[in-house]
């Protein structure tokens, strides 16, 4: 009997730790993908919390998946065995719902989420649906191509759903995780990219990250900032703070829109006279199918767009998660197995 390496929670908010499970063939549909590098994003205390309908515990999260096809389950077709593949939190769809039957994957109404409705890839092994799959491109590592699949996934699927053309304001609010990408991705889609982050240490990084105008939000009132810089045409709110969200909002320019991406549970406040006075819009954004993923991480190849990443070893993930809830990853941390290839 073969057994893997997974790191598991028993309770919500409980203390991940590893145990081992049986390596099991891979149901019909499905896929076994022997795992390289999972990010730690910040949606898997979401999970990690049991504040999701429906979970079951233990739990195994992670959404930021990249690894190697290791056995196809019956009946999968347009897959094979060793091809580089990428899993992020959207995890299959039922392909018959009207949802899926409209084209709306990531809206399936079986809502089926990686690292919940099946456990994730903090672990040597995950099985998934074979239609969670995205193709790396081979000039991706796998410690690059995780946080793509999701962090990556996030900024550069909702960007371009923006009204936002190039030369636009575009405000990345927040430097982490989604943030750091954010800028990237924004600054390479042709928007005047300004970055808002909190002190000076994040400000400079974001200079290094291509990022046209920083704003201190320690320092400085940042929607009149924004309002002397034109006023944005988009806020992409990554920060999972509600009132740095709020504080925002009046730097919106005409037809403006605040785009809400982190995963906060707290009430944004907005008064329509805001949103009136400039026709303004605030939106949610919800991840990608799976091609929407190889976009992203094509684009990623096309334009130099790569993560800073922090690669611990799976043993460390109950650290990786700590440091990153404690906002002290630079920017993403990924749990690597003994398969990372480097
Ligand atoms: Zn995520
Ligand atoms: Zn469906």
């Amino acid at each position: 009997m073969t057994t893997f390496r997974a790191a598991q929670v028993t309770s919500p908010r409980g203390e991940l730790a590893l145990v081992d499970r049986t390596l099991a063939d891979p149901a019909p549909g499905t896929v076994r993908v022997a795992v390289e590098a999972c990010g730690i994003c910040h949606s898997d205390a979401i999970f990690i919390d049991g504040q999701w309908p429906g979970l079951q515990f233990p739990l195994t999260p992670g959404h930021e998946i990249a690894g190697r096809i290791d056995a196809l389950g019956e009946g999968v077709q347009g897959w094979r065995e060793g091809e580089r593949v990428a899993i992020g939190a959207s995890g299959g769809y039922c392909e018959h719902c009207r949802s899926c039957r409209r084209g709306e994957l990531v809206h399936c109404e079986a809502g089926m989420v990686t690292g919940a409705t099946f456990p994730g890839g903090y672990a040597e092994y995950v099985m998934a649906p074979a239609n969670a799959l995205a193709r790396i491109p081979d000039e991706l590592s796998a410690v690059d191509a995780a946080p793509l699949a999701c962090a990556g996934l996030t900024m550069f699927n909702s960007l371009r759903r923006t009204g936002a053309g190039p030369g636009d304001l575009v405000a990345i609010l927040g430097i982490g995780g989604l943030g750091h990408l954010g800028v990237q991705f924004a600054v390479k889609m042709g928007f005047r990219t300004v970055a808002i982050a909190r002190g000076p240490e994040k400000s400079h990084l974001a200079r290094e990250l291509g990022a046209h105008h920083c704003i201190d939000s320690l320092a400085s009132d940042v929607a009149s900032e924004l309002q002397d810089l034109g006023g944005a045409r988009v806020i992409a709110a990554t920060a999972t703070n509600a009132e740095a969200i709020t504080a925002a909002i009046g730097g919106l320019g005409p037809h403006g829109e605040l785009l809400t991406l982190a995963g906060v549970l707290d009430p944004v406040q907005v008064s329509p006279v805001q949103l009136i006075n400039i026709a303004g819009t605030v939106r949610g954004h919800s991840t990608g199918s799976p091609s929407d993923i190889e976009d992203t991480l094509n684009f990623a190849v096309l334009q130099g767009i790569r993560p800073m990443a922090e690669a611990l070893p799976l043993e460390k993930a109950a650290d990786g998660y700590q440091r990153m809830l404690a906002n002290q990853a630079r920017f993403r941390v990924v749990l690597t197995t003994a398969d990372t290839d480097r």
